[in-house]
């Protein structure tokens, strides 16, 4: 079986798909991987290090030999017109965000598996590139914040007295907001948090936080949120007003599945908020949970810092690359048997993340939206 990887050409992205350890146990399965010359290098991984890998100057080569090709981001449309007909493409594909490439990719007849319509059950955690993905960018949300802020986040204690700790307010709790609270906690901020989920609650205590209880609570299926109604989002606001204008540094990270990001902090919040605030608005890339956040730049809105951060993953390339490649590896390796591919249909958790296959689109929610 031989897997392929590119290079990533998506400007600002620096993780990669597999790492030298995650190669030879593609080897101890009878896999070969076959890679573009320097893929590993944005990650900080040389040539070098990957001793038994097939290095190959010409992408064509990858996607001509590859049975299964490992990605970061989706393939462009001339990636995927190399690659072999039938085979296989691993990756983050960002299932709802472009239905031409579902197109391409159907028309190719390639099996294409979107990590990020994983059925989320207790046996899929060891694969959750969202998961582990999202703790990275929680962690580095937490740290853009402290770096930004014009006050020290732990409390101090100096000759001349005692400076008070931050107050950090996390919105959304899920992986990323966790990470969040946690690294806030550790640099030694007072942390407080939502999210519309009421089991969030328990969570953000167990890490030392607040919950700041607006009284919404929206849990849909799956283990995520549902989209608020309009009133519910009045009153989220209202409730979440006073938080806001207290804290000195608000990070969110409010999501909602294969939609637009919930936009929760209004123009009018931000007005409030004090002199020398910053907002870390993780969601940037998916529209921001925060008006006036610009995706890849930091703006000031009076004399509140708002940052959109992009390829926050990135910022940390080793290790997310380290996480990442072991979910695809815990992905598809139980089927290459005997260095051969042998995928289960049967297999809820295989089936339920095939996007395309055999020439047509298999995911019914995609479809949908998709139209
Ligand atoms: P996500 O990235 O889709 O969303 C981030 C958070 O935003 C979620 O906690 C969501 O509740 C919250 N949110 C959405 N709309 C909001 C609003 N209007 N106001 C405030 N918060 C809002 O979610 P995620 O972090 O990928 O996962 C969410 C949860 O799924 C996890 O915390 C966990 O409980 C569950 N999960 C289960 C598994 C598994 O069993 N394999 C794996 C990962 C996650």
């Amino acid at each position: 079986l031989k897997i392929g990887v590119p290079a990533e050409t998506h400007p600002g992205e620096r993780r990669i798909p597999v790492v030298p350890d995650v190669v030879k146990k593609y080897q101890g399965l009878g896999a070969h991987v076959v890679m573009q010359v320097g893929a590993g290098v944005p990650a900080h991984f040389r040539d070098e290090a990957f001793a038994e890998v097939s290095l190959v100057d010409d992408v064509a080569a990858v996607f001509g030999e590859a049975e299964v090709v490992l990605c970061v981001q989706p393939p462009t449309t001339a990636s995927i017109a190399a690659m072999k007909p039938g085979s296989v493409l691993l990756g983050m594909l960002q299932p709802w965000a472009d239905a031409e490439r579902v197109k391409l990719l159907q028309e190719k007849q390639i099996t294409a598996f979107a990590l990020e319509l994983l059925p989320r059950i207790s046996r899929s955690q060891s694969m959750d590139a969202l998961s582990s993905q999202a703790a990275v960018a929680g962690y580095e949300c937490a740290l853009i914040a402290a770096d930004h802020s014009p006050k020290f986040f732990p409390m101090l204690t100096y000759a001349a007295g005692t400076i008070r700790p931050a107050k950090v307010l996390v919105i959304g709790a899920g992986v990323a907001g966790l990470q969040a609270i946690a690294t806030a906690r550790r640099i030694g901020a007072m942390v407080e948090a939502y999210d519309v989920r009421p089991e969030t609650r328990e969570q953000i205590e167990s890490l030392g936080a607040k919950f700041v209880d607006t009284g919404v609570a929206a849990a849909g299926t799956g283990g995520y949120a549902r989209e608020l109604t309009d009133e519910e989002k009045a009153r989220q606001a209202e409730r979440l007003a006073k938080a806001v204008g207290q804290c000195d540094a608000l990070i969110t990270t409010a999501a909602i599945p294969g939609k637009r990001a919930p936009q929760i902090i209004s123009a009018d919040m931000i007005a409030r908020m004090k002199p020398g605030a910053v907002v870390v608005d993780m969601a940037a890339e998916s529209g921001g949970n925060v008006e006036g956040t610009v995706a890849g730049e930091k703006v000031w809105i009076n004399d509140v810092l708002v940052i959109g951060p992009t390829h926050i993953t990135s910022r940390m390339p080793v290790h997310a690359s380290e996480m990442y490649a072991k979910n695809l590896f815990n992905f598809i390796s139980p089927f290459i048997k005997d260095g051969a591919l042998a995928l289960d249909w049967e297999d809820e958790v295989m089936a339920g993340c095939c996007l395309t296959h055999a020439g047509e689109v298999r995911h019914a929610g995609v479809k949908q939206i998709l139209g």
